[in-house]
């Protein structure tokens, strides 16, 4: 039979003997044999399970075993008095058996709840609980029981019953105000004790009040022999693994407290027991003892309060993924700081953070982030907060004696490659430092400063730069500025103007560079490198690229309709990094194709080498292009990080060779040299090269001789809104 049904069979076996016991007449043989013969198969069973099952905690079994086989003896002998030798049953030998059971019961219940971690909030929840039952025990039972015996042995015998009894309440109490889960085989251990209790208590009472001996009484004896040995059959542990949180105290547990503790009080007017001196002493002294157990678990409950709301301030001041402050405790501290003295905050931005995220993936990018709070931990000086203010972002108070150099070793310790995803990442990083002026406590401004700085640095490629008020009038100039071109937009402000890209053997116009011009109503006319940068900064060069691009789409429709062989081969638009990193550029460069039924490889697309060195969308955006038919012409080449391998990674079909070379290629020397090796780089991977910034007759017959076809330059003519390609070809032979 499986363990399961055991214990199941075996209570329903016990309550029909208990029946039959009953069926026998009081004093029989039989009824004897049958009323011993549960105690005895009950403490038989428990040896039985402990052995089959392997129960955990098998001394707290043997010894309730014990108690139950001493019980039995007891109850034999008793028996054996009353009905066989007709003598007095009680108090007799057999109570030394009795007696004897106790112990043994109190042991095994003691290393029951001994096993459990004795949390102090659980050793007082049972206090009260057994405090104040005591005290109903001691008014009902054991006083009127001590006081109508006689100091005789009989006396004493008679209160040892009940006093014991006040033992096993409190480890009853111990075990249900566990906090742990408490398992089928815990509960009925649990009612086992209490139906010994509520026998004893009876036995007593009735003994006392009625001077009877009650056989009724014997069916609660033996139900807890039965729950006794079902406990040890069930299943289910009687010890259970606890509960973590055993602090809290339910609604249920409330009440119980709130019950056992008001238990004082209202015995004080319960009418119907009359309380001599004594009682009131000691109902006194058990209100006392409540008073202070209660208080006491209240204390423990308000210092768990305080730990876990220290956990979660921690918590709450904590940037979860570095563990380093966040900047709530950033703020904070930077506003203690700044009321004890000067202090330095430096704002550390990473660059093309983004990108690792985009393409290595979250993970490698949380792991990123991680080395680099580590490393600033490493080389902030030990009283410095290092901080991550959010996103790629990192900030480090310093008090001022701290500052000095270490903004430098900061973004030094920043910029080490990073080993990540098995890759190598170079991640750039740029610092804006604020100081505190004397009147500035403000926490706010002086993050909002030193994170101004940042982009300033970032901007100029400086890796560490420092704020000053200058830089805000520049910021507030740029806001301006920024407003206007979204008016100017809508005014219809700008202009195209175009630039031819000759051919020089053949003077054909091979191209039209398309360049946007800003025709402002006070500041006159603007120049790109002016308000490009701000477009860039703000989001308006998206729309405002998009608008270049169709308007040089369909001029180039245009010329092509009109001038039929004549017309520029194609038009080249300039596109800067944030055109390119929006997903979806592609799309729009394809409807403006079509709109304007300008084929695809009529229109290159010109972009600088750092908008496309960090990789990402931009690259994406540029393999979109490619795969239309668009060209793609790298700008400004000699200027950027001029890495060759870009070639490579970057689908490029021209470059574009920097005016710097151009400027100096009739001087024999380094810029002669490299505009040279540029165009062999060029033939040898098969791209067409533009010479840009040609000024002079010298220097394009200096370009031609080198090789160099495709000439773009004030010599051939300045960029116009109506180019006259006549007049170029007439500069070009
Ligand atoms: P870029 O793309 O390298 O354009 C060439 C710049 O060199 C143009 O300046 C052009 O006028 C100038 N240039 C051409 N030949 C000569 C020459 O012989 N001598 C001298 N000194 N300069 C010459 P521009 O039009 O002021 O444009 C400056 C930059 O602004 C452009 O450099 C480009 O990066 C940006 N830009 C201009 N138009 C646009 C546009 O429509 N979209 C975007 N995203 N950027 C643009
Ligand atoms: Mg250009
Ligand atoms: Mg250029």
């Amino acid at each position: 039979m499986g363990k399961v049904q055991v214990w199941r069979w075996w209570l329903a076996a016990g309550v029909l003997a208990i029946t039959a016991y009953y069926l026998m007449p009081e004093g029989s043989t039989a009824g004897t044999l049958i009323y011993s013969g549960i105690g005895l198969a009950s403490g038989l069973a428990i040896l039985v399970a402990v052995r089959r099952y392997r129960l955990p905690r098998p001394g707290m079994w043997y010894w309730i075993a014990a108690g139950m086989f001493a019980n039995t003896i007891g109850d034999i002998l008793y028996d054996h008095y009353k009905y066989v030798l007709d003598k007095e049953a009680y108090p007799s030998f057999a109570d030394v058996f009795y007696l004897a059971s106790y112990p043994c019961t109190l042991i095994g219940l003691l290393l029951l709840v001994r096993g459990r971690r004795g949390k102090m909030a659980e050793l007082v929840d049972a206090a009260i609980v057994a405090t104040g039952l005591s005290l109903v025990f001691w008014v009902f039972v054991l006083h009127p029981m001590a006081a109508a015996t006689a100091a005789t042995l009989t006396g004493v015998i008679s209160t040892a019953y009940p006093a014991i009894d006040v033992l096993l309440l409190a480890l009853l109490a111990r075990l249900f105000t566990d906090a742990a889960k408490r398992t089928p085989s815990t509960l009925l251990i649990g009612l086992a004790t209490a139906l010994l209790l509520a026998a004893d208590i009876g036995f007593s009472l009735l003994t006392l009040h009625a001077g009877t001996d009650p056989r009724p009484l014997d069916a609660l004896f033996q139900l807890s022999y039965l729950c006794w040995a079902a406990a040890a059959l069930h299943p289910s542990p009687a010890a259970p693994a606890e509960d973590e949180e055993a602090n809290g105290v339910g609604r249920g547990r409330l009440a119980l407290f709130g019950a056992c503790s008001l238990l004082a009080p209202v015995l004080l007017f319960v009418p119907q027991v009359g309380m001599d001196g004594l009682d009131r002493s000691v109902v006194a002294v058990g209100s006392a003892v409540l008073f202070l157990l209660v208080i006491a678990r209240m204390a423990g409950f308000a210092s768990l309060l305080r730990r876990q709301s220290a956990t979660m301030r921690r918590a709450a001041l904590q940037d979860d993924l570095t563990g380093l402050a966040n900047r709530r405790r950033f703020d904070l501290d930077l506003l203690d700081a700044l009321a004890h003295g000067p202090v330095h905050v430096v704002f550390l931005g990473l660059n093309g953070f983004k990108n690792v995220n985009d393409e290595l993936g979250r993970p490698v990018g949380d792991r990123v982030l991680r080395l680099m709070a580590g490393r600033l931990q490493r080389v902030a000086p030990a009283d410095s907060l290092v901080a991550r203010l959010g996103g790629d972002e990192f900030a480090v108070l310093f008090p001022e004696a701290q500052a000095g150099r270490r903004p430098a070793e900061l973004v030094a310790a920043l910029r080490e490659p990073v080993l990540a995803g098995g890759h190598e990442l170079l991640v750039g990083v740029a610092a804006g430092v604020a100081e505190s002026a004397g009147d500035q406590t403000d926490p706010v401004e002086m993050v909002r400063r030193a994170e101004a700085a940042m982009h300033a640095a970032k901007q100029t490629g400086e890796p560490v730069r420092r704020w000053t008020a200058a830089l805000d009038e520049r910021a507030g100039e740029r806001a301006r500025m920024g407003a206007e071109l979204q008016a100017g937009l809508a005014d219809d402000q700008f202009r195209v103007v175009y630039q031819p890209i000759v051919d020089v053997p053949s003077g054909r116009v091979a191209a039209v560079e398309a360049l946007v011009r800003w025709q402002h109503p006070e500041r006159g006319l603007v120049p790109p490198m002016v308000f490009i940068p701000v477009a860039e900064q703000n989001g308006l060069i998206v729309e405002l690229g998009e608008w270049i691009l169709r308007t040089a789409c369909a001029r180039l429709a245009r010329w092509r309709a009109g001038l039929g062989d004549e017309a520029p081969g194609k038009v080249s638009v300039n596109v800067s990094a944030r055109q390119l990193s929006r997903p979806g550029f592609a799309d729009t460069v394809a409807a403006a194709l079509a709109d304007s039924g300008v084929p695809a490889h009529c229109l290159a697309v010109e972009v600088t080498e750092t908008a496309v060195f960090e990789g990402g969308q931009a690259v994406t955006a540029l393999h979109e292009l490619r795969a239309l038919g668009v060209r793609i012409a790298l700008d400004d080449f000699g200027t950027g990080h001029s890495s060759l391998g870009l070639l490579q990674t970057v689908p490029v079909d021209i470059l574009k060779v920097d005016k710097s070379f151009v400027d100096r290629i009739t001087e024999a020397g380094r810029h002669a040299v490299i505009a040279e090796a540029l165009i062999q780089v060029s033939a040898g991977l098969g791209l067409d090269a533009v010479a840009e910034g040609v000024e002079t007759a010298a220097q394009a017959e200096a370009l031609s001789r080198r090789g160099y076809r495709l000439l773009q330059g004030y010599h051939f003519g300045r960029p116009v809104a109506d180019p006259d390609f006549a007049l170029v070809r007439a500069a070009a032979s």
